[in-house]
């Protein structure tokens, strides 16, 4: 067979590759603690769940239209308008089945040969993967430690060139946990007026998992980028929904078409229960995110210290979603091969920086999205490895 040349560039998350072979061990009998996949260790709340088993028993069975049906839509813009105080026209919103699918076909969309996209670097591997996949050159936007894993705009804008198309950013971020501060975002907003062709995908999936009472600062806050931001959300991380698989965008008003002709051409449309769902995600009771918060401060505050009280390893303490990025060059050890040493030898799943980019290799991410006594028992399995 004669693949096109493209699918040699196409890269993956290894977080799953992790993922496979935790269950691996675990079948053998071993004591795994997976600190490796991003996903909340919660159930959907239960008042979701009924609203997609009364939507299969009232019989949404069938196609609904692609970006979601109207209700869903019109949930997403009164959510928007509540949380993050903009007001957006239903038209704008295409629902996914996850957020991945709005990243896909936005990379899609901008990336071919000869074109450069800028990306977080460390950050969500998949960007990188896609703009790659596309034959579009990967500019990697680099989030130092210092700066606490934000962008520096003046850098990123020292990166555009006329080849620029795509700059996409991400906040807080995977894998790092960083928050990058709103003099940035003014920053890099004011400095792309003069680069009205160049669009930004502001991924902001983790906009609810934020802590000591911060609130989220959304490119959507900007309406001079209104014509080209797409803007990512969904429900995976902040309703503890990864599996039911659905998210959405904000699109400029030219793109939501297109990105509706990629989903038809694609998918068809999402699952139609789920799309009940997130409609009573959205609209129902907030208690189950807010005491899911509540629980991931506590593992934070409990994971970062016993972290720094390794030698060797270092750890900022994150600001956003359940990711702590472990600097881990003081322990004289390879983080990648540490990663290998935690799975293999003590039973820890985690992902070292060298999935998420070039610019880490000295790093190690942590979700915490385990129980509090799992993660202390993985810091002892951890200190004890590097005791050893
Ligand atoms: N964006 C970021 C930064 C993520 O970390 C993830 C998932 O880990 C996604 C998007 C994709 O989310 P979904 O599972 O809804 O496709």
């Amino acid at each position: 067979m004669q693949l096109v040349d493209n699918m040699a560039r196409l890269g993956t998350e290894t977080a799953f590759e992790v993922l496979a072979r935790a269950a691996e061990l675990e079948r053998q009998g071993k004591s795994v603690i997976n600190l490796g996949i991003g996903q909340p260790d919660f159930k959907t709340p239960e008042h979701i769940v009924a609203a997609a088993v009364k939507a299969l028993q009232d019989g949404a069975h069938g196609y609904t239209p692609a970006p979601g049906v109207m209700e869903l839509r019109e949930a997403v813009a009164a959510d928007i308008a509540a949380r993050r105080g903009v007001e957006v026209s239903p038209e704008r919103i295409v629902c996914m089945p996850g957020g991945k699918p709005t990243m896909f076909f936005a990379i899609l969309m901008f990336g071919q040969p000869g074109v450069e996209i800028l990306y977080p670097d460390p950050g969500f591997p998949i960007y990188r993967s896609m703009i790659e996949f596309t034959g579009a050159t990967p500019v990697p936007i680099r989030l130092r430690e210092e700066n606490g894993f934000a962008f520096d705009a003046e850098e990123v804008l020292g990166q555009l060139t006329p080849k620029t198309r795509l700059v996409i950013v991400n906040s807080p971020g995977n894998p790092t946990g960083g928050v990058t501060p709103k003099a940035e975002m003014d920053k890099l907003a004011a400095g792309l007026e003069p680069h009205p062709s160049i669009a930004l995908l502001s991924d902001e999936i983790y906009s609810r998992m934020l802590y000591d009472g911060a609130r989220h600062e959304t490119f959507l806050a900007y309406p001079e980028l209104a014509d080209r931001l797409i803007m990512l959300d969904g429900w995976s991380k902040t309703y503890a929904m990864t599996g039911w698989r659905l998210g959405y965008a904000v699109w400029p008003e030219s793109l939501a078409p297109l990105a509706t002709k990629l989903a038809v051409n694609c998918h068809s449309c999402i699952n139609a229960p789920t799309q009940y769902a997130g409609i009573a995600a959205l609209t129902g009771p907030q208690d189950a995110v807010d005491d899911m918060m509540k629980v991931f401060d506590e593992r934070r505050r409990a994971i970062t210290p016993l972290l720094n009280a390794m030698p060797g390893v270092s750890c900022i303490t994150p600001q956003g979603a359940f990711y702590a990025f472990a600097n881990v060059s003081g322990t004289g050890q390879d983080a990648k091969a540490l990663q290998t040493r935690l799975l293999e030898e003590a039973g820890v799943a985690t992902v070292a920086g060298t999935s998420f980019g070039v610019t880490s290799p000295n790093h190690i991410r942590f979700s915490y999205a385990n129980s509090l006594d799992n993660i202390e028992e993985a810091m002892r399995r951890m200190t004890a490895l590097l005791a050893g």
